[in-house]
């Protein structure tokens, strides 16, 4: 059964690998990964097992959710960027095509979800980094200085890694309109989860009582009567 977008992330497995904890200010990114995998529980059980070569806090399909990691625990993510980032795996294939991320609609507004939760409750400011814009700034930035990335952008940043996820199919499809890029539609969900997040609560609406004779007409001129 699909939950609900907004639902709380399922937990039940542990992902096996860390590297300890951190101080909430370090959360400055949020990465995306896919995970070479059909199914989020799939990957949660991959992760916890110790054949797994790496971890990660969130992993995300169409019709669930599962943290393997608490925010706090620092993953085997995306070096450099492990201590700083909040990883999220999509089940899905590197090799996909733009088409085949946008039958998954409903998976990239659950990540988007909760990308926006995070977003908003680590400061993480809602833009996208390249490799370009990664390399600009250090590892560890300052609070709010972060912002949203992906394997592959990394990868190409700092070559630490050779991972190229979530794929080109994902980013950046060259001559395509904007809003058929996931990667776009992903951060336009975010932006539109956030501002419903920080929406102040709709007052309730109180009926007006009817204005008596003396309301209804206008009070007289005081000022006249100071000259
Ligand atoms: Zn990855």
């Amino acid at each position: 059964m699909p939950t609900p977008i907004n639902a709380e992330p399922r937990r039940g497995y542990k992902a096996i690998h860390s590297s300890g904890t951190r101080d909430k200010a370090y959360c400055q990114f949020i990465v995306t990964h896919c995970g070479e995998a059909p199914t989020a529980q799939g990957m949660a059980r991959w992760f916890a097992s110790s054949a797994s070569g790496g971890s990660t806090q969130l992993c995300v399909d169409t019709d669930v959710c599962y943290q393997t990691l608490p925010d706090l625990t620092i993953p085997w993510g995306a070096p450099p960027l492990n201590s700083t980032g909040l990883h999220c795996e999509l089940a899905g294939y590197s090799a996909w095509t733009p088409s085949s991320w946008l039958l998954r609609r409903r998976m990239l507004q659950r990540a988007a979800w909760q990308y926006a939760r995070w977003s908003i409750k680590y400061q993480i400011p809602v833009r996208w980094l390249t490799a370009a814009k990664l390399r600009k700034l250090t590892a560890i930035p300052g609070k709010g200085k972060g912002g949203f990335t992906s394997h592959a952008e990394i990868s190409k940043a700092w070559e630490k890694t050779d991972h190229s996820d979530p794929g080109p199919g994902f980013l950046t499809p060259s001559g395509a309109p904007t809003k058929t890029v996931p990667r776009i539609l992903l951060m336009s969900y975010v932006k539109k989860y956030r501002k419903q997040m920080l929406a102040p609560p709709k007052p309730k609406k109180k009926a007006k009582p009817p204005l008596s004779a003396e309301q209804s007409t206008r009070p007289p001129n005081q000022d006249r009567e100071k000259t």
